[in-house]
């Protein structure tokens, strides 16, 4: 090797690609932006031995729009026969979004970040200004371990938190036929919209009419087959009932799966009305469904392949199945009682599927530009802040009489102090507007479903806790493959040192 050439600097070394190896394609090559499967711990497929699944809002989509407005027309009519004023009200799907949490103690919807603190905050549907803010919650960390907070956790949250707070507007108007106080309005409210889900109007109109509210997404069926045929045990386990699972199954997997292949082929097992989150704590007996009308006789021997069940357990599963702990993977779109349960209770492995995931990844690559804008504007900031407070340090010690005194006189510092707050206050009225728009990303009252200001939020939190993996759809493990290897990144700390460009 001559001397004359120059080793490679660090950094080059460690980002050019070795020659030997095809540089792989880049992510936006294979697919859209936000259809990546991320990871927060490292998972390796291919010690995966069973992947189970939740139906609703996981391997089944619904517009939200559609099933979220039947639900919320629903409870409201019910509301009406009580006397409620309700008539004029309508479901307003911007209104909430998941990861808000309920106060019931104030009539509050608030957002906190992954501290507890409240970063926005809206009493019935008005948004509080930030001294309000300051003053209810100043002192105030979230904390949902305490009843007096209701985590919106899942898509099918979006109908009740709306309700609730227009609920809220009616009760301060005095126009309720009864008193209530913030947290028994709650209650009232939460049980007329679990009414819904309970009987069965919502589901025999939803099974009437299928196309209305199922979102087709021919590519999971191809997942789901991958997976099966390279040896996974899948498995079905959902809260909902038998028929409107037979039902919304056959609607969203039959038509693509190959020759006269049936969805009921793809699962090893397949668990009806489990009751999740208990599923995964409590030891409940299973039933087996013997008939399509689901007739239902106790599971007495172990559970077998093919078989269809109702209740249950996750202990059970694991027995029979002989399969426990990190060698399944379960993936659904509850926060808790999906993904949080199952990590905390059995250390199940975990991908939480979250739908929004794909309008946020592209609403932050549109916002790039003024993102970067941003940055350098902050930088800015901080560099100027810098020297406003060195300024003021020198015009501290030269009045005290201190410490190393300063070579300019008090009327230089006093001008420099003075410039140096209207250079903040001109940069501050060019940053305000652009903060306010990264504030506003896809939600105008809320912003970001992951972000909580500069700050994740705290559905971002309980994400990297409990979910190992997420990703905006089940079929994007297509993509990913059954033998795919998820590595967590690196993650960045506040002390790292910055790479310069
Ligand atoms: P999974 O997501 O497949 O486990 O099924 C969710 C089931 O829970 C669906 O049948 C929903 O109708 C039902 N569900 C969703 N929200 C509520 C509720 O607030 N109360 C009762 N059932 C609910
Ligand atoms: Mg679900």
């Amino acid at each position: 090797m001559g001397t004359d050439r120059q080793p490679p600097t660090h950094r080059r070394a460690l980002v050019s690609w070795p020659m030997s190896i095809p540089p792989p394609p880049a992510p936006t090559e294979l697919h859209p932006q936000g259809r990546g499967v991320f990871c927060n711990r490292t998972l390796n497929l291919r010690s995966v031995r069973a992947i189970g699944y939740d139906m609703d809002y996981t391997l089944v989509d619904y517009r939200v729009d559609a099933f979220e407005q039947m639900v919320y027309a629903q409870a409201r009519e019910r509301l009406g026969t009580e006397g409620w004023p309700v008539g004029d009200l309508a479901f307003d799907p911007e209104m909430v979004t998941r990861g808000l949490v309920i106060d019931t103690e104030l009539g509050n919807l608030v957002k906190a970040n992954r501290f507890g603190f409240v970063k926005r905050a809206m009493h019935g549907t008005r948004m509080l200004d930030f001294p309000q803010q300051q003053q209810a919650y100043g002192q105030v960390l979230v904390d949902l371990s305490d009843s007096r907070w209701v985590f919106l956790n899942t898509l099918f949250s979006l109908s009740e938190g709306c309700l609730y707070a227009q609920a809220v507007d009616l009760l301060d108007a005095g126009a309720l036929p009864r008193p209530f106080e913030y947290a028994s309005l709650y209650r009232h409210v939460r049980a007329r919209v679990d009414a819904q889900h309970i009987e069965g109007t919502l589901k025999a109109a939803i099974a009437a009419a299928p196309e209305r509210y199922v979102v087709q997404d021919p590519e999971s069926a191809l997942a789901l087959l991958d997976q099966k045929i390279a040896g996974k045990k899948l498995l079905l386990i959902t809260n909902s009932e038998w028929p409107f699972t037979a039902k919304m199954m056959a609607h969203a997997f039959d038509r693509h799966l190959p020759g006269d292949m049936t969805w009921r082929e793809l699962f090893e097992v397949v668990i009806v009305s489990a009751r999740k989150p208990a599923f995964f704590t409590e030891h409940g007996p299973f039933f087996e469904v013997v008939d399509e009308e689901g007739l239902l006789r106790p599971l007495l021997g172990p559970l077998r392949s093919g078989g269809i069940y109702l209740g249950g357990s996750a202990a059970q599963v694991e027995r029979d199945l002989g399969i426990s702990g990190d060698e399944i993977l379960y993936v659904g779109d509850h926060m808790f009682g999906d993904v949080h349960v199952s990590k905390r209770t059995l250390s199940w492995r975990t991908a939480l599927v979250l739908r929004e995931l794909e309008g946020e990844v592209a609403a932050l690559a549109g916002f790039q530009a003024i993102e970067a804008r941003l940055l350098i504007l902050m930088r800015a900031k901080g560099d100027l802040e810098a020297r406003l407070s060195q300024a003021r340090l020198d015009l501290q010690r030269l009045h005290a009489g201190y410490g190393p005194q300063p070579g300019p006189d008090h009327a230089t510092l006093e001008s420099r102090v003075h410039d140096l707050r209207g250079q903040l206050l001109a940069l501050d009225a060019e940053i305000a507007p652009l903060a306010q728009a990264a504030t506003e990303l896809t939600n105008t009252r809320w912003g970001l479903l992951t972000r909580a200001g500069n700050d994740k939020s705290h559905l971002t939190r309980q994400i990297e806790r409990y979910a190992d993996i997420y990703t905006s759809r089940v079929s994007n493990f297509l993509l990913a493959t059954p033998f795919a290897y998820f590595r967590s990144p690196r993650g960045s700390l506040p002390h790292d040192p910055t790479v310069s460009s």
